[in-house]
């Protein structure tokens, strides 16, 4: 049993080695243009948000630190780090890739740093855009200014606008 506690240690530790090892490896010369290489082919991914239109994604750990989280997706378009879909990538170290290989690579590598997305998602309850209030902590309102002065208008128009909304 002794034996079975000092192998899953050493186990543990050279796993942790190997990752420390990597993340010094993606920083050298050599690292970057594996990476580069590996990002071209969409190896890592690609981009979930729909208007980002499957760009690659690249590692990146949210801290240099072991143990602290998962390796997460970043995203050169929208800017964005989104969790690995993978359970497997799900358990790997961010440490491992670290918080700066991704950004090194877009600075050596100018020509694979897309525009950033200037589009956005535009929420919209009965076609009238949601307006967002950042003081109010419940999040989105269903109180459309356009969607109110149509209520209004309706409701004007008829006399008794619950009859028409109802
Ligand atoms: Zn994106």
């Amino acid at each position: 049993m002794t034996i079975f506690l000092a192998m899953c240690a050493v186990e543990a530790s050279a796993e942790l080695l190997y990752g420390l090892i990597h993340a010094r490896y993606v920083l050298t010369p050599a690292g970057i243009e594996a990476l580069r290489d590996k990002f071209v082919a969409g190896v890592f991914g690609r981009c979930p948000r729909v208007y980002c239109h499957g760009q690659p994604v690249l590692p990146v750990g949210l801290t240099d630190r072991p143990h602290q989280s998962a390796v997460c997706l970043y995203c050169p378009r929208c800017g964005d780090v989104y969790q690995h879909r993978s359970r497997a990538n799900l358990s790997l170290d961010g440490a491992y890739w670290g918080t700066t290989a991704a950004h090194l690579l877009l600075m050596h590598h100018t020509e694979l740093k897309p525009k950033r997305s200037q589009e956005r998602y535009i929420p919209r309850i009965f076609g009238f855009k949601a307006q967002h209030h950042n003081d109010d902590k419940r999040g989105w309102h269903d109180t459309t200014t356009g969607l109110k002065n149509a209520m209004q208008n309706c409701r004007s128009s008829n006399g008794s606008g619950s009859r028409v909304l109802n």
